[in-house]
């Protein structure tokens, strides 16, 4: 008895991305380079596989994303790898390694690759998704990157034509004034923890910012009256708030105080924030001051900020909202058919000869008749049809047939390029 063969499907929470979406993904990569190059931003490329020491360090050990979230492996040499669950440590640990502290500063970086992350899958949650990213490193710390960083997103997100985006906005102070609070939040949390749920025991423990961003009933009642992070910021802390609050209002941008957004990485000072769309759970992009992680990483004290926005999610409300993006058109108009076994090889090299001119062909080299390939070239919007049967081949010619008018002539193929260069200018292209 034939042996049933296992057929393998996509691993959980991983999705391919089939030709139609590629098409979406590409024009919405393609607004994010040209904002990224109007913003000034530098393109760099991190691997995907770096040690996992450096997320242990940077993300912070007891984070979920560490803890829960990474996707590490142990390499036949015995490294301890893992594969990233977020853009900034990369970066951070590229920018120390190649001394790009000596570049002139501010430095603006921005990447977009894949991130993995061992999260339950759910709509708009993936273990593999894209991230655009962008880094500002500067020589101070000054609130107006913080502004910049969250304008380049919101603009980008505004320009893919998302609409109603809301900056929710918060300030987790810094290693001065977070330690006095956190004494506060603990001593409040323990009072109450036997009303909370088994994750937030843990946090309580390992993370205990993290308790404000539960998302289960019994805890979100305990957050009401948690001390809230605001109150306890000191006066330095405070005026670099209050002063990206004042530079987004002057901006018009829309924004909202949320006392509860504390994100979930260990290495964020002052300023957090993420971006939420109206009708979606989830954020788009989300992002924070960091002015300690260089040091951390064994690099020298570099304030920075810096924004990834989820591009699954992206393209999630595109096609729920059927927002038409511009497409890249690299569509032929000229579409060739072969009838016999000569004129298919002969077809071959005339397409490559035409590609070096610089002429985009589509074909169809199988052995389907005329009328099918005919068919073919309808349904790609061809405006121009090419036909070789053999006794082009033996003539040399080949035949240029309108395919809007049906009006054909025979071309020698010597001068098939101009001729068609002729033509494509008048369908204009
Ligand atoms: P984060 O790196 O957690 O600050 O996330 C930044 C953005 O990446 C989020 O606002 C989402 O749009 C996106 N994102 C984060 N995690 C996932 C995930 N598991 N699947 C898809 N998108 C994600």
């Amino acid at each position: 008895m034939a042996k049933i063969k296992k057929q393998f499907t996509v691993i959980k929470g991983m999705h391919d991305i089939l030709p139609e979406d590629f098409k979406l993904f590409a024009a919405v990569k393609s607004i994010i380079d040209k904002f990224a190059s109007f913003y000034n931003f530098s393109p760099i490329e991190t691997p995907v596989l770096e040690s996992l020491e450096l997320f242990e360090r940077s993300s912070g050990q007891s984070t979920e994303v560490v803890q829960k979230q990474m996707f590490s492996l142990l390499t036949k040499g015995g490294d301890a790898l893992a594969v990233r669950p977020e853009g900034t440590p990369g970066i951070v640990r590229a920018y120390i390694e190649h001394g790009l502290s000596h570049a002139p500063h501010p430095l603006k970086l921005y990447y977009y690759g894949y991130m993995f992350r061992y999260e339950k899958p759910q709509a708009g949650r993936y273990r593999q998704f894209h991230q655009a990213g962008f880094e500002i490193f500067s020589n101070e710390i000054d609130p107006i990157y913080d502004v910049q960083a969250i304008l380049t997103s919101d603009r980008i997100l505004e320009a893919i034509g998302i609409k109603n985006l809301t900056v929710q906005i918060n300030s987790i102070g810094d290693k001065n004034c977070r330690p006095p609070y956190l004494e506060k939040l603990i001593k409040y949390y323990k009072s109450k923890s036997k009303l909370l749920c088994a994750d937030c025991k843990e946090r309580l423990k390992k993370n205990p910012l993290r308790l404000l961003d539960c998302k289960e009933d019994q805890c979100q009642e305990l957050k009401l009256e948690a001390p809230k992070l605001l109150d306890f910021l000191d006066s330095n802390c405070r005026n670099h708030f209050r002063r990206v609050l004042e530079y987004l209002e002057d901006l018009h941008i829309p924004y909202m105080l949320n006392t509860s957004l504390v994100r979930g990485l260990d290495y964020y000072t002052k300023t957090v924030f993420e971006i939420t769309a109206e009708g979606l759970d989830a954020s788009l992009a989300g992002g924070g001051r960091y002015d300690y992680l260089a040091e951390l990483l064994g690099g020298r004290k570099t304030p920075a900020v810096g924004v990834a926005i989820g591009i699954e999610r992206v393209i999630e409300i595109i096609k729920a909202h059927n927002i038409n993006l511009p497409m890249p058109k690299v569509k032929s108009k000229i579409f060739i058919s072969q009838i016999g076994e000569a004129a298919k090889k002969k077809a071959l090299s005339l397409i490559e000869d035409l590609r070096n001119e610089g002429i985009l062909v589509a074909e169809a080299l199988g052995k389907d008749s005329l009328r099918a390939q005919m068919k073919m070239a309808d349904r790609y919007g061809a405006d121009i049809g090419l036909i070789l049967g053999q006794r082009e081949v033996y003539e040399e010619t080949i035949i240029v047939r309108d395919l809007k008018s049906g009006v054909q002539e025979t071309v020698p193929l010597k001068r098939l390029a101009e001729e068609l260069k002729k033509r494509l200018k008048t369908v204009g292209r």
